[in-house]
């Protein structure tokens, strides 16, 4: 796991061949590089990057390696959608203020418009659909996990060699904006498409043979997936 400017993607290596899960923001895209280039493997190693979901802070990056490596660019159907900006899931700064409305949320806000801004009509064109419940065909063998509610086609993956849960957006163990601090939670409502949605896919990710959380936001947590799902619901119902 790799963090980012507020955000984690992950890198998977088996050999020289990588899986990227997530990509950061546009402006994280220099630190992608080298945080590739730290484990020892080039950007053209990338085999698939697998989107957990199209926001600016987990997409963004992937663009440095679409344009120079034509990098497959994966995520769940409605989520490709989604990437190519056929409609779009999500909060305007104005609404992030109003629901902050503190020192924290401003902070936030300021530094995202800053990131986001110059980059607010990004969309990929060209984004492949997985197929949910099998091992894909990229290093890792990771299996899409769909968890819609933090956007309508949010996709979380799974690698069961390693037992590690790819969880994006979905369950996070922080974020700046956080009212209960860190460990495990729900990202705030104002965030989420569909507030349901989201429980009922934290919910849903309790059977899976995991003991590694790599969460879009927040620290990486080693801890059975059942015990971090129950402490998520307690701590953000
Ligand atoms: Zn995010």
């Amino acid at each position: 796991m790799v963090a980012g400017t507020n955000v984690n993607w992950g890198i998977v290596t088996d050999g020289t061949a990588v899986t990227l899960v997530d990509a950061g923001y546009p402006n994280d895209a220099d630190a992608l590089l080298a945080s590739l280039a730290a484990v020892g493997r080039h950007p053209g190693d990338v085999v698939a990057v697998l989107l957990t979901h199209a926001h600016l802070d987990h997409m963004g990056g992937a663009r440095a390696l679409v344009d120079r490596y034509r990098t497959p660019v994966l995520t769940g159907a409605e989520e490709a959608r989604h990437a190519r900006r056929e409609y779009l899931d999500q909060i305007s700064p104005g609404q992030m203020l109003r629901e902050c409305g503190r020192w924290a949320g401003l902070r936030w806000v300021a530094a995202t418009v800053r990131a986001v801004v110059p980059h607010a009509r990004m969309a990929l064109a060209d984004v492949g659909a997985v197929e949910p419940g099998v091992a894909l065909d990229v290093p890792g063998g990771l299996v899409a996990v769909p968890t819609p509610g933090h956007t309508r086609g949010h996709t979380a993956y799974l690698m069961p060699s390693a037992g590690v849960l790819f969880s994006g957006d979905t369950l996070v163990t922080g974020h700046p904006t956080s009212r209960v601090g860190s460990g495990p939670q729900k990202l705030p409502t104002v965030f989420n498409e569909d507030e349901r949605g989201v429980t009922a896919a934290i919910r849903g990710l309790r059977e899976l043979p995991a003991d590694t959380l790599v969460p879009g936001h927040g620290g990486l947590l080693r801890a059975p997936v059942a015990a971090v799902v129950d402490e998520a619901l307690r701590r953000t119902p």
